[in-house]
């Protein structure tokens, strides 16, 4: 199987879950006949579906970025100082809001700092940087 094969099966299998989330959710939201009471506008169910969509984005993108400042964390107790070379402290994660096309998501960002050239290192920073999300 080559990659365009893969990501298409990946693809297929990731609709799958959506579909069978959304059916779920529609039991959750509508109760047992998971349907929309008689009457109710167009307007409304595409509102729900919104936010809900809305909703999805935020908790993918703050747990994705969480994963990777949790990596950023690792390379913290890992890695030397870029400036000088010379051991990291670890200091305590910092909540890091975060703007993104669906709304405010928000992680702890790990830190780092050299005593000696009294800077501190941010090693999630690039990476969730170049994901075009927008810093509050
Ligand atoms: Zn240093």
């Amino acid at each position: 199987m080559d990659k365009k094969q893969r990501a298409a099966r990946k693809a297929q299998e990731v609709r799958e879950e959506v579909r069978q989330f959304v059916e779920r959710l529609r039991r959750r939201v509508y109760g047992e006949h998971a349907c929309p009471d008689w009457g109710t506008l167009f307007s409304e169910i595409e509102e729900l579906g919104v936010q809900i969509g809305d909703s999805v984005c935020r908790e993918f993108v703050q747990q994705a970025v969480s994963g990777q400042a949790g990596a950023g964390g690792q390379r913290c107790r890992d890695e030397s100082c870029p400036a000088c070379g010379g051991p990291l402290q670890r200091r305590d994660p910092e909540p890091k809001p975060l703007l993104t096309r669906r709304g405010e998501v928000s992680w702890q960002e790990p830190q780092a700092y050299c005593t000696k050239c009294r800077k501190a290192f941010f090693p999630a920073v690039q990476g969730v940087g170049d994901s075009g999300g927008r810093p509050l």
